[in-house]
């Protein structure tokens, strides 16, 4: 049946940034991993959370038990059960961005499956007769490693995967020279899109202080590569993070410093955007919007610039996000009623498939 003109379009959404990897892929001493020790006693947040609930603190229990759901999900025995999880909070028809990471080098102790089984078993995954429809597989990328830039090209030659993934702040410059002379060149040649994170949280490399991590995350550390790489398709994550949209609004800019506003990411990142000048320069809203009360205003006036409008990605940082209260089908919910079926679906269908170099 022809659709009448009243019809919204329909819409097929692409979530573009979601991860399923396990504790297999994790460093066994990494500090800051909120439930690392939680690893050798499984039942013991389940435990925490038992005890917590004679306390009078509702919010202890409830911190718990989303520490303990976030443990669960990342203990699964392999990405596919990771994945299967995912899908309890989307239609059929989603299909997900899946970015694994290379975890094994950052000084932080072993892993007990390296990157190349980990992209194995995400090429799995990806050929699942069940669920690998759903499944677009990036590789990532540890420049520093032997054999690194090879890796890529086994990933998108041979497994067929359909974007790279870059975490920076594990240890090294996002203009690192097998990035700039090898890898880079090869994602526009094979014009494919790279995501990159982008906020002040996550994991990084052992010994590495805040300002440390963030000279090699920060927005403008991506000048050098979007001057030489034009073509090359970036997203951005988290649009500066949470952190950064929280200090935007509660603290704004200091009149006196004219600097205030190159020092917050969200602000760099729209600005960058909104100049012209990185025509193929993406951002994604992943993890940050599930803070929804605080930045679903800010994201809907952000919306209203056509540039921007045209370059936010849809995307929820699964199962990190099992550390906040709301679902994953909540926000997404939430998130389409807030912004409305045109902005939502610009955001959902349109932006992601040009970003995957499908449209
Ligand atoms: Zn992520």
């Amino acid at each position: 049946m022809p659709d009448t003109p009243a019809d919204p379009p329909k819409t097929q959404m692409v979530n573009c940034h979601v991860h399923t990897f396990t504790t297999d892929h994790t460093p066994l001493y990494f500090p800051a991993w909120p439930v690392a020790i939680f690893r050798y006693v499984p039942g013991l947040a389940r435990f925490f959370r038992w005890l917590s609930s004679f306390t009078p603190y509702d919010k202890v229990t409830d911190f718990l038990a989303r520490m303990e759901a976030f443990h669960r999900t990342g203990s699964r025995s392999s990405q596919r059960a990771v994945f299967r999880e995912l899908l309890h909070y989307y239609p059929k028809d989603t299909r997900f961005v899946v970015l694994p990471m290379d975890m094994e080098l950052i000084g932080h102790g072993p892993v007990n499956e390296d990157i190349f089984a980990q992209h194995d078993g995400l090429a799995r995954l990806a050929a699942d007769p069940d669920y690998g429809p759903q499944v677009i597989p990036f590789a990532t990328i540890y420049p520093d490693r032997p054999g690194a830039a090879e890796e890529v090209r086994r990933c998108v030659d041979e497994l067929g995967f359909r974007g790279l993934k870059i975490y920076t702040k594990l240890g090294f410059a996002p203009d690192h020279p097998v990035l700039m002379e090898e890898v880079y060149p090869f994602c526009v040649e094979r014009n494919i899109p790279v995501m990159s994170h982008c906020s002040r949280g996550g994991v990084y490399h052992k010994g590495w202080l805040q300002y440390r991590q963030d000279q090699v995350t920060e927005p403008r550390a991506y000048e050098t590569v979007l001057n030489r790489f034009p073509d090359l398709r970036l997203c951005l994550a988290h649009f500066g993070g949470d952190q950064d949209w929280i200090s935007l609004l509660r603290d704004g800019f200091d009149p006196d410093d004219p600097q205030a506003r190159d020092k917050n990411w969200v602000s760099v990142i729209e600005e960058m955007i909104r100049s012209g000048n990185y025509p193929n320069l993406y951002t994604d809203i992943s993890y940050t919007i599930f803070k929804f009360d605080n930045h679903i205003s800010l994201l809907r006036m952000y919306l209203k610039d056509s540039r921007l409008r045209e370059r936010v990605l849809f995307g929820s940082d699964f199962y990190m996000t099992r550390q906040e209260a709301l679902s994953e089908k909540a926000v997404s919910i939430k998130l389409r009623d807030a912004l409305g079926e045109e902005d939502f679906h610009a955001i959902a269908h349109d932006n992601p498939r040009r970003w995957l170099g499908e449209s």
